[in-house]
């Protein structure tokens, strides 16, 4: 093309341009997720399992309603972030309030009376545990060290540390949260993405957000790519369905054949669907890709890893 003929590009920016980061809904991100798992859990071969997770997610609700406004970083600190690219709320180094430790009392007391046998027995261990271990435990759960002693324990940790975090993204708003470098890490709090969600209509139709494992934060990331190596070639997707099984083509699971890495997708079009609850109810699909050579690229933090 020669330089005469050429079409500037005018960037059109409108009020219907989709939102590149999507923060979370306070007041329905965990109702909504408790609803999706009793929903699911309904003729389910795990359904009293997914029922549990139901309970805990409403207990995440009623632990966030009663959460106090927390302290926020400060404009300075805001600036200073979005200068760099690093996200805001970093799940590793973020002070976060001890307030945490106070929503996992919650979320334990709630559940408590539903719990199957060998929870409560988790339960009460974690009931009988220091806030000085407690806080260690934390940081498994921050860093991603989902293994060792005390894993049954984490579920429950990173319920409650799921709760801060949401609470201060919600707070912050997807106004003072910027898409980073790393496409693969949220651009609230740089931990990784449990699933990806497809959304089928309004101002994001048909485009895919990925739903961060922690905070709950959502970002844009193009359709038929790679969210942990961002190779574009050699992805594939597998659904239950397709393979005889019983389950739903709703959720597929993403394969990368360049790092050999998958993470579910979830089709909002077909129906209510939650990315963490969708997960947890179709863990087959994991056996399936698993089994297939493919390695899970985002934890999902409600699972006791190998439980
Ligand atoms: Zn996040
Ligand atoms: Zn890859």
């Amino acid at each position: 093309m020669s330089a005469t003929t050429q079409t500037p590009i005018i960037p059109i920016r409108s009020s219907s341009e989709p939102p590149q980061v999507i923060a979370p809904d306070a007041e329905t991100i965990f109702a909504t997720r408790a609803q999706r798992f009793e929903q699911l859990a309904e003729g389910h071969s795990l359904g009293d399992w997914l029922r549990f997770l139901a309970a805990i997610t409403r207990a995440q609700h009623a632990a966030l309603q009663s959460l106090p406004a927390l302290a926020l970083p400060d404009a300075n600190q805001l600036a200073r972030a979005r200068e760099h690219r690093m996200p805001p709320l970093p799940a590793q180094s973020w002070p976060r309030d001890p307030l945490w430790q106070t929503s996992l009392r919650r979320i334990a007391a709630a559940i408590a009376d539903v719990a199957p046998e060998p929870a409560r027995k988790d339960l009460a261990r974690l009931a009988g545990y220091d806030s000085e271990r407690i806080e260690a435990l934390a940081e498994r759960v921050l860093h991603t060290e989902l293994y060792g002693d005390d894993v049954a324990l984490l579920p429950y940790v990173a319920a409650a540390l799921q709760v801060l975090w949401t609470a201060g993204a919600a707070r912050l708003g997807a106004k003072h949260i910027s898409t980073l470098d790393v496409p693969g890490v949220c651009p609230c709090c740089g931990f990784l993405p449990v699933a990806s969600v497809v959304r089928g209509g309004g101002e994001v139709g048909n485009l895919r957000y990925l739903h961060c494992a922690l905070c709950n934060t959502e970002w844009n990331l193009v359709r038929v790519k790679c969210s942990s190596c961002n190779a574009t070639e050699g992805i594939s997707y597998r659904h239950l369905e397709a393979e005889g099984l019983q389950g739903t083509d709703a959720v597929r699971a993403e394969t990368c054949d360049s790092c050999k890495s998958y993470l579910k997708i979830v089709y909002t079009e077909k129906g209510p669907v939650d990315p963490v609850a969708d997960d947890l109810a179709t863990l087959a699909l994991d056996i399936l890709v698993d089994e297939a050579g493919y390695a899970r690229s985002g934890p999902n933090l409600l699972l006791v890893p190998g439980g």
